[in-house]
């Protein structure tokens, strides 16, 4: 429930001349779409989008009629005059993506930067990002991450690339094509430890979604034995540092010792059992808190 407080600081909903609007659209979920952006697209002089067919589709199935014309990686240097000159004229436009974020692995960037450059405003009314959808769906640390999107496919860029998700120490997020997606897990095993946590998250927010973490070297046992279809973000743990294999290590004694006391050991009898097993001293595994 929102508060009033919280209405009145909303930037309206009604779209204004002289504004580019870049709308989130669903990446799977009709019912992602907002409210706010589904308002926009209905009243906006205009929409850009990637496949006219693709963007009709969803429009009518959100019962929204408007005038679309094609804006793809292809045209859009020739597009962004035109558009920016029914800017100009006073009209508001909507760019939208096949799916997602505009600009987020979709073209845009270059009419955006292009209206500002004009002086134009943009306006953003966000929606769902498969690369934000899979990441915080992974657990793995989301605070500082890499977004790399696809990854070239000429060798040199590729390896390039390839070496700095190795050398990462933050999470990595990457897209990759089912045709793909297995050769993209076996090239990665070239260049990461084994050990490394990969999420895979296909069919973000469809009815078939699913999600599977494991270290590379078991996501790639697993993946060698299916056909992927569909779409899928992966999501790549940092290069571990000493201190993060540290904190891993006692935060798996913690639990341990846990374990052991709930099951009737005395404390002092888990901590030597678990300092025999680790290596490390009985003294510091019996101050443990978990
Ligand atoms: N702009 C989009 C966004 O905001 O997520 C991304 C567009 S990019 C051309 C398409 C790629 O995003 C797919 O190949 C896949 O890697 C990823 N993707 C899109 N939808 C997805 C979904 N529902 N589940 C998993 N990954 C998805």
């Amino acid at each position: 429930m929102e508060s009033e407080e919280n209405l009145s600081f909303a930037r309206s909903d009604e779209p204004e001349s002289e504004v580019l609007y870049i709308v989130g659209t669903p990446i799977g979920n009709l019912n992602d779409i907002s409210k706010r952006s589904a308002n926009i697209l209905s009243k906006v002089s205009f929409i850009a989008c990637e496949d006219t067919r693709h963007t009709k589709r969803m429009l009518s199935a959100l019962k929204i009629n408007n005038r679309l014309i094609s804006f793809h990686k292809h045209n859009a240097k020739s597009k962004t005059e035109f558009i920016i000159s029914k800017l100009k004229e006073g009209e508001s436009v909507g760019l939208v993506s096949d799916a997602g974020m505009p600009l987020i692995s979709d073209p845009g960037e270059y009419l955006v930067k292009k209206a500002r450059c004009n002086n134009l405003e943009v306006i953003c009314s966000p929606g769902p990002c498969a690369a934000l959808t899979g990441l915080v769906s992974s657990g793995l640390v989301s605070n500082n991450f890499l977004f790399i999107g696809f990854i070239s496919r000429k060798k040199n860029e590729r390896e390039k690339c390839l070496r700095t998700i190795a050398k990462n120490i933050n999470t990595t997020i990457v897209y990759e094509s089912p045709k793909r997606l297995k050769s993209f897990l076996k090239e990665l095993e070239d260049f990461c430890d084994d050990d490394r946590v990969i999420h895979i998250a296909k069919e973000l927010t469809k009815k078939h979604e699913q999600h599977w973490q494991d270290t590379l070297k078991n996501i790639n046992q697993l993946m060698s034995l299916k056909e992927p279809k569909g779409e899928y973000t992966i999501i790549i743990e940092g290069k571990k540092t000493k201190e993060r294999n540290e904190q891993e290590i006692y935060e798996g004694l913690k639990m341990d010792l846990k374990n052991l006391i709930e099951l009737g050991l005395k404390r002092s009898s888990a901590a030597s059992f678990l300092a025999n097993k680790s290596g490390l001293s009985k003294n510091i595994i019996y101050n443990l808190e978990y």
